[in-house]
């Protein structure tokens, strides 16, 4: 029979990906009765995590850090290197660093979630005094789109472009097998800490994203590029999300999005599990005063970071290949602030226009400046007709 009991918590937080498991840990640290619910409580995240080190907040011990990058690299016109350690997260690890033991876990999928009571399919109802939703994204559909596929390639085959504690962060040669006409997609690849480094084509900012088959093409590309051939058996990792979710709306006694869902998806790059790290505290610190945790979490400095960052994201989102360099060669000219707050800070919004103003304003040839604000080919990708899958073209060729 169901469990139809009716429990009492200070928090329930549904969805137990990075962020809700990392806001239930803290929660629990703190001294809340928390309940936690997800279909698979301990279930290992699928994707692979990363972040810059710094970004990691005291409390999250750097055990969980299964491969160090002290140094990533730019590939422009020319390798940039980055004087800024990055990282890749074990998802073992970083589990066990986030225990629930002082929750009560429901492994259960909840069908209803409103702000002070959670149903699950099994019909149990939790009751508690805030509500997290931290469920995850919505479904793509037309959306701006982070869009990848990485390949899981054994280090030893992987040294003549990755070795052990180097990474390529954005990987712009033209070698990627696509034209100065299609869309543009760069290589991300960073050895992962366990005998493999990942290679995976990425795609940002176009609507509706890049096929799969379209990244994987590019990425086999890149490899043969360096020699490095592949069996067709490696392992293999897809992204297809959203980059434009925007920070909920305030008020008490609503559900409290969070993660991914809050708001935290970062517009320009992809990224929300530091972030939603970070913010853990400022969330249960809210909880425990009694307070809105939305408007502790999105005070006006960080909504005015989100809106220019997807000033940014769509600005990415029309760009050509040329122009995408140009506009990186800018970027990753811009001091170490100006950088990190466009790519980490949650709230710094001051370093952050100075920072978009001046990658605008440095970006060459002049002309181009158009494109990256949008007076100019504003939609220049939309309903991009990419060539269908080998067996897709198979199955519409006409047949001898
Ligand atoms: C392949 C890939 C690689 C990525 N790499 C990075 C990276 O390196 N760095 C980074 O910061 N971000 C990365 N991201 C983006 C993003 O940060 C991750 O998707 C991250 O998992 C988002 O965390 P989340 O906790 O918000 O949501 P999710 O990880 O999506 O977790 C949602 C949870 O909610 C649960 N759930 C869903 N529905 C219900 C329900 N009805 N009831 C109960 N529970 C429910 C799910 O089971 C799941 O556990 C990557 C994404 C992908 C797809």
């Amino acid at each position: 029979m169901a469990d139809s009991a009716v429990r009492e918590f200070d928090i329930c937080v549904v969805g137990l990906g990075p962020s809700g498991r990392a806001l239930a840990h803290r929660a629990t640290v703190a001294g809340l009765r928390v309940a936690a619910v997800d279909p698979r409580p301990d279930r290992l995240w699928p994707p692979t995590f990363s972040c810059w080190i710094d970004e990691l907040p005291d409390w999250l011990p750097h055990s969980v850090i299964a491969s160090r990058i002290p140094a990533p690299v730019v590939w422009t016109t020319a390798a940039i290197r980055i004087d800024r350690p990055y990282c890749v997260l074990s998802k073992p690890l970083l589990r066990d660093a986030l225990p629930l033991d002082d929750a009560r876990v429901y492994a259960g999928r909840a069908t209803r979630v409103d702000a002070h009571e959670v149903e699950l399919a099994d019909g149990t109802v939790i009751r508690a005094g805030v509500v997290v939703d931290s469920r995850g994204m919505p479904t793509l559909g037309d959306r701006r789109a982070a869009s990848a596929h990485g390949i899981f390639v054994a280090a030893e085959t992987a040294a003549p472009m990755v070795g052990a504690g180097e990474g390529l962060l954005l990987d712009w040669r033209p070698e990627n097998g696509a034209g100065p006409d299609e869309p543009p997609s760069f290589l991300y690849a960073v050895p992962l800490g366990d005998g493999t480094v990942i290679f995976e084509e990425t795609s940002l900012g176009l609507r509706g994203g890049m096929p799969q088959h379209e990244l994987r093409r590019r990425t086999l590309a890149r490899l043969a590029a360096h020699g490095i051939v592949l069996t067709g058996e490696e392992p293999s990792e897809a992204a297809h999300y959203p980059l434009d979710s925007p920070p909920p709306a305030k008020g008490v006694g609503r559900v409290v999005p969070y993660g991914s869902r809050g708001g935290m998806m970062h517009p320009c790059t992809g990224y929300s599990v530091a972030d939603s790290f970070a913010l853990a505290d400022t969330a249960v610190a809210a909880v425990q005063r009694g307070e809105d945790a939305v408007a502790a979490l999105w005070p006006w400095q960080a909504r005015l970071t989100y809106w220019m960052r997807m000033r940014g994201l769509w600005g990415l989102g029309r760009l050509t290949t040329e122009q995408s360099i140009a506009m990186f060669d800018s970027f990753f000219s811009a001091s170490p602030r100006g950088q990190r707050a466009l790519l980490s800070a949650h709230d710094d919004y001051a370093a952050l226009g100075a920072v978009l103003v001046n990658t605008v304003s440095r970006t060459w040839p002049f002309r181009w400046r158009f494109d990256l604000v949008g007076w100019r080919n504003r939609d220049r990708w939309v309903d991009f007709p990419f060539a269908p899958a080998d067996s897709e073209r198979r199955a519409t060729e006409p047949q001898r």
